[in-house]
């Protein structure tokens, strides 16, 4: 076991875990909690559902998975009466904000399903809209750049090097994120919108920009199921280290073969 880190706890939310958790998203808040605990860092989780307001003091870390169209509505109208204050003020003091497939286009301007415009939180610049065409499903691979992270494990620049992905040379910044998407939703990003990365192989946003999910400062979207963080662990400890205002190099590092092999393993079964 590595030895204990002195920081803070990591202080969770999860917004309507049991309407919003389509592909078991809740794999995503048990990496973070497992790879806090491995470590010796504190980890408390709260969840947030239907009706109950959100302090925007008491996380670093607010989580919303994929939902249904149906239960996406639901969530919708209750995210901006009693959870959007809380949202933004926690975005605003920095808070990591993580939304995956239907949380990521809440976290936007709106969803277009129907002919109804259902509102979203705005925290990102993007509209999606569900146009005819097939749903967008399949397995995908995007590269990410991080350059703006203080301390990127160098650990995991290596491995991803050392495993062959092209462009993943430490220090270059650039880091490869797999997983499964599934939406029947295209999401439009604003003329200001950095996306959260580049697609290698899969649909993306739309199935056609070649831009996948969004990024604003420490808020991020992403199509990106899998779930996510136990298909990329590196990126659980980024989104710990923002949330907690340490360099990634800071945090222990962990041995993670199995989570390596597992990180390969969603990279071939999209290609790359
Ligand atoms: N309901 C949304 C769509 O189909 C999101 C789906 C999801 O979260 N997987 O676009």
């Amino acid at each position: 076991m590595p030895e204990r880190t002195a920081v803070r706890p990591l202080r969770v939310c999860a917004l309507y875990p049991d309407l919003m958790n389509i592909y078991a998203d809740r794999g995503n808040l048990i990496v973070l909690q497992r790879r806090c605990a491995w470590r010796g860092i504190g980890f408390e989780l709260a969840a947030s559902g239907l009706r109950e307001e959100l302090d925007g003091d008491a996380y670093d870390l607010l989580y919303i998975g994929g939902g249904q169209d149906r239960d996406q509505r639901l969530c919708a109208q209750d995210l901006i009466d009693t959870k959007r204050a809380g949202l933004r003020a926690a975005a605003a003091r920095g808070a990591v904000v993580l939304g995956v497939c239907g949380g990521y286009q809440l976290l936007g301007h709106s969803y277009t399903l129907d002919a109804q415009e259902i509102p979203g939180v705005a925290l990102l610049d993007v509209r999606t809209v569900r146009e005819p065409g097939p749903r967008l499903i399949g397995n995908v691979a995007i590269e990410v750049q991080l350059q703006d992270a203080p301390g990127q494990s160098p650990a995991w620049a290596d491995a991803q090097a050392e495993d062959g992905f092209k462009g993943a040379a430490p220090g270059g910044g650039r880091y490869v994120l797999a997983g499964f998407e599934n939406h029947g939703g295209r999401t439009y990003l604003g003329a200001g919108q950095q996306p959260l990365g580049r697609v290698l192989r899969g649909h993306g946003n739309d199935g056609r920009s070649g831009a996948e999910g969004a990024r604003a400062g420490n808020v991020i979207g992403t199509y990106l199921h899998g779930p996510l963080l136990p298909k990329n662990v590196w990126f659980a400890d980024w989104l710990i280290a923002r949330a907690l205002h340490v360099r990634a190099s800071e945090l222990a590092v962990l041995d993670d073969a199995l989570e390596r092999q597992t990180h390969m393993s969603a990279c071939h079964a999209a290609g790359v």
